[in-house]
């Protein structure tokens, strides 16, 4: 079973997000959706919102899972039997952090990082620019899947 893990912190789910795993399902068997989990770091929505998130926006669709883990994403994959990692490149400072990154995980063990370009129409947008509009209670309607903007 070809199976891959699209790790992030999904803080929130943005149509950037869901551009990359919807191109990403015919490429797999199955997608694991694995929100990370850093206790020094700060999120605006909670672990539980942001897993709720992305289970309404893919109730259903039978080939998606979603879960969530601590430390590294390697260890993650070993854990739950996935060869693969996806990962959305959005623009060169993307491709230079994730470089460094897949090439040592390709280092440390044998999973494989698969990168999907971003889409023209949603490779601006960010959950940081999302949070930004939602703190100064703008609209991210056109932004983010309808489970998170309700
Ligand atoms: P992380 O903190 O691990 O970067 P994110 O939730 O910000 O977590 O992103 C998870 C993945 O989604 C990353 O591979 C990121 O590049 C990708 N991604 C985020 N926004 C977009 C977008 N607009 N287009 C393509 N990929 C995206």
């Amino acid at each position: 079973m070809r199976r891959a893990v699209f790790p992030g912190s999904f803080d929130p789910l943005t149509l950037g997000h869901t551009d990359i795993i919807d191109r990403g399902l015919p490429l797999f068997d199955e997608i694991i959706i694995a929100i990370g989990t850093n206790s020094s770091k700060k999120y605006m929505f909670s672990l539980e919102q942001r897993k709720k998130f992305i289970e309404e926006t893919y109730a259903g669709i039978s080939k998606i899972k979603v879960d969530t883990y601590q430390g590294l994403t390697i260890d993650y994959c070993k854990k739950i039997d996935s060869d693969f990692i996806l990962r959305g490149l959005r623009n060169p400072a993307d491709f230079e952090f994730e470089k460094a990154i897949a090439q040592t995980n390709r280092k440390m063990s044998k999973i494989e990082t698969v990168f999907l370009l971003t889409s023209a129409d949603t490779s601006y947008i960010s959950s940081s620019i999302v949070r930004d509009i939602i703190k100064n209670k703008g609209d991210v309607s056109l932004l983010v899947p309808k489970a998170v903007h309700q």
